[in-house]
């Protein structure tokens, strides 16, 4: 199994390289924020519990998130291997995610972090609201919020990756076919 956690700040471009990952190796696409996203729209009861919580640019507590990505995940048994893109993002979602894969005889084989400076993440941010109706895109200060949580509760998540060797930088800068070179060069050396 080719599971690979696809990592990076807001606006770093995860979701639009995923798509590529997804088709080039044939791996299911799991995006929290999309789940949470189509819950919302759908107005279930995880929907409307996540969407306080996004709005602010706030972590959806780990005990939903980590539930909803177990869940996920066991709707594909047939499944080559997984995209985790936008999870784990705290330190208890790493660790839950591994003894989850451990206990179905799987691990992560690879994180791979699109590193992109915050002045570009907020160039990207504020483009991608005038087309995404993301609530949290529109508000300068969310979007600050967001790159405040990623950078004290989720870059945190590198080292447990770098302790097991299974870290992988990516430059995030360039075109998007550019970046999705150096990604498939990192995944073609797993
Ligand atoms: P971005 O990476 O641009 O912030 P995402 O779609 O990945 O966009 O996430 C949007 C929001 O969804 C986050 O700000 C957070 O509120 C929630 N979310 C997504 N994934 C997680 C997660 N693993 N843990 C907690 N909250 C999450």
């Amino acid at each position: 199994m080719l599971n690979i956690i696809l990592f990076g700040p807001p606006g770093a471009g995860k979701g639009t390289q995923a798509e590529f990952l997804q088709k080039k190796y044939d791996l299911v696409h799991l995006s929290t924020g999309d789940i949470f996203r189509y819950n919302i729209k759908n107005d279930t009861p995880l929907g409307i519990k996540a969407k306080a919580f996004m709005d602010q640019g706030k972590l959806v507590p780990d005990e939903l998130t980590i539930a909803l990505l177990e869940s996920e995940v066991k709707k594909h048994p047939a499944a080559k291997g997984f995209i985790f893109d936008g999870f784990p993002r705290t330190a208890a979602q790493a660790e839950a995610l591994d003894a989850f894969l451990q206990s179905r005889g799987q691990s992560i084989k690879a994180m791979l972090a699109l590193e992109v400076p915050e002045d570009e993440l907020k160039a990207r941010l504020k483009e991608r609201a005038k087309t995404s109706g993301r609530v949290d895109d529109a508000d300068p200060a969310v979007i600050q919020n967001r790159i405040d949580v990623y950078r004290n509760e989720t870059e945190p998540v590198k080292s447990h990756y770098q302790a097991k060797n299974k870290f992988t930088g990516i430059d995030g800068v360039g075109s998007i076919s550019e970046i999705t070179e150096r990604l498939f060069n990192a995944v073609d050396n797993i």
